[in-house]
């Protein structure tokens, strides 16, 4: 068999890597991507974490974290912003989204979620998700998403 053949990604794998891509533009120490596919595995949106579009800070702004924290806007929700409710089929983040932003994606009525990290400070969004039966996967090196490994 042609192993070359079965080296094909999947849509879940194929919108976490622009999603991964989509992270290194981020202003943030804390750098998270997202990225949303339609019902034709289109890409209908890319984001990651930061200020509003144009706005400019001090370079001191960047320094302290937790003084930040509150004017920064999570990839998710940038990634929200792009795109109309029941539009997106599957929304992958480079992070397990926050719980303000779990229940953000429930609103938009999407209803599967694909992540690499987990979130330390807030995880819960794995019940959020669960009680909305949005599905969750998490993705770790791949290896869910791959059909085939080796
Ligand atoms: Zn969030």
């Amino acid at each position: 068999m042609d192993s070359v053949s079965n080296s094909r990604i999947s849509w879940e794998e194929y919108a976490l890597r622009i999603a991964e891509v989509a992270a290194l533009r981020s202003e943030d120490v804390r750098k998270v991507g997202a990225c949303a596919l339609d019902y034709s595995n289109r890409v209908i949106g890319v984001a990651y974490n930061g200020l509003a579009s144009g706005v400019n800070v001090d370079p001191s702004f960047w320094e302290d974290r937790d003084k930040r924290r509150p004017f920064m806007i999570h990839a998710e929700a940038n990634l929200l912003s792009l795109f109309e409710r029941n539009r997106c089929r599957l929304l992958a983040c480079t992070l397990l989204p926050c719980s303000s932003c779990a229940t953000l994606i429930a609103a938009h009525g999407i209803k599967k979620v694909v992540y690499k990290e987990l979130y330390k400070r807030d995880q819960a969004a794995l019940e959020i998700f669960k009680f909305y039966n949005i599905e969750c996967l998490c993705v770790d090196n791949y290896n869910i998403c791959h059909a085939t490994t080796s």
